[in-house]
């Protein structure tokens, strides 16, 4: 290997290993200075472990700004120079995987609309095959974690051994808060099954707003998430793509200050002894619901055998009206959200829909 790939390797290697690892860039590089004036800006900061930019961009609909393409590469390896931080890009295709490691590029990624399609997945994966390089895959647009999973097994067996997972919250229907609805449990879940494996948060793809990242950010980090990757412009309001959830390298640098960061876990018996009391508390109580599930379900159940006795539906529409309304005006003053009593009330109801289901077709 020649000394230059063997640098490639270990600066991309060094930032892999930073936590929280921050990486950083436009949505878009547009210009071989916008890029560099960012990359500058943001190396200042002294914060931020790595480059982010777009080189070609997957636009929802055409006509959209899509990308500068491989000229942008060189501004890219220019920028890794400037300031000795490692650079990363989105390859949605072989030819791009090629192209970006040609002009090491350190880290590549792997867009939300390209985990939708494993046959485009695919074709990445051949063409990271014998190359040493880290990649980070961003959640698919729809909430499927089985096509996330997909994704990290297909560059696992193409023999990736530094990959990463990107949470950027899911498409939802409508009008929301969010850009993409950030669904945490999701990526809990995805954490759970796959333990070990980093993941970091993408607060500007889940607001897609500015007044809302830093609470995203704090979120993430609360949920021992290894890092963020936010995107920054030197001038937010006219960037060519997502100007909208832009800030500066510097607002960006005072967000980072502000974010509270916590430990996983720490080193005093003191706080592991109140920890457990606290968590043998809610042992119990978690117990105790499900005892008093069990019991609500019998009743269910025993509904269920009348109903048919008598030849009447399961679902009652006012019935079900009823103990939502119930439910919210008990909740309230508990401080449950109405959200978390509906997902509640919803699965405990079809839970009893689908035992009485049983029963009546018995
Ligand atoms: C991006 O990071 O600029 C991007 C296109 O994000 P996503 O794939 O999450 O939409
Ligand atoms: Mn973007």
């Amino acid at each position: 290997m020649s000394t230059q790939a063997v640098e490639k390797i270990s600066l991309a290697q060094e930032a892999w290993e930073k936590r929280p690892l921050i990486i950083s860039g436009p949505c878009s590089a547009e210009t071989e200075e916008q890029v560099i004036e960012t990359a500058q800006r943001l190396a200042k900061t002294g914060k931020v472990n790595a480059i982010r930019a777009g080189i070609w961009k997957p636009r929802t609909r055409p006509g959209s700004f899509e990308g500068v393409g491989t000229k942008g590469l060189p501004w890219m390896q220019q920028a890794r120079k400037i300031t000795g931080l490692p650079v990363a890009v989105e390859v949605a295709t072989g030819k791009q995987v090629e192209d970006a490691l040609h002009f090491d590029v350190d880290i590549l990624w792997i867009g939300a609309r390209t985990t939708v399609n494993p046959f485009s997945v695919q074709e990445i994966a051949d063409a990271l095959k014998g190359v040493k390089v880290p990649v980070l895959i961003k959640n698919p647009i729809n909430p499927d974690l089985e096509l996330w999973i997909g994704a990290a097994e297909r560059v696992a067996k193409a023999g990736i051994d530094q990959i990463g997972l990107i949470h950027r919250g899911f498409s939802n229907y409508g009008n929301t808060e969010f850009r993409n609805a950030p669904m945490w449990h999701l990526a809990i879940e995805m954490k759970r099954r796959n333990p070990g494996m980093m993941m970091i948060n993408d607060p500007s793809h889940i607001c897609g707003r500015r007044d809302i990242l830093q609470d995203v950010a704090q979120k993430a980090i609360d949920l021992d998430f290894d890092g963020l990757i936010v995107e920054t412009h030197i001038d937010p309001d006219n960037a060519w793509s997502d100007a909208k959830q832009q800030i500066t390298p510097e607002a960006f640098g005072e967000m980072l200050s502000q974010i509270v960061w916590r430990k996983e876990d720490i080193d005093s018996a003191d706080f592991h002894s109140h920890l457990e009391k606290m968590r043998q508390q809610i042992n119990h109580l978690d117990d105790e619901l499900m005892t008093l599930l069990g019991q609500r379900m019998k009743i269910a159940d025993k509904i269920g055998q009348y109903k048919k006795d008598n030849a009447v539906t399961i679902l009652q529409t006012t019935r079900w009206n009823e103990i939502l309304e119930r439910a919210y005006q008990k909740g309230d003053p508990l401080g449950l959200s109405k959200e978390f009593i509906t997902r509640y009330m919803d699965a405990v109801h079809m839970e009893s829909i689908n035992r009485q289901n049983k029963i009546m077709n018995s």
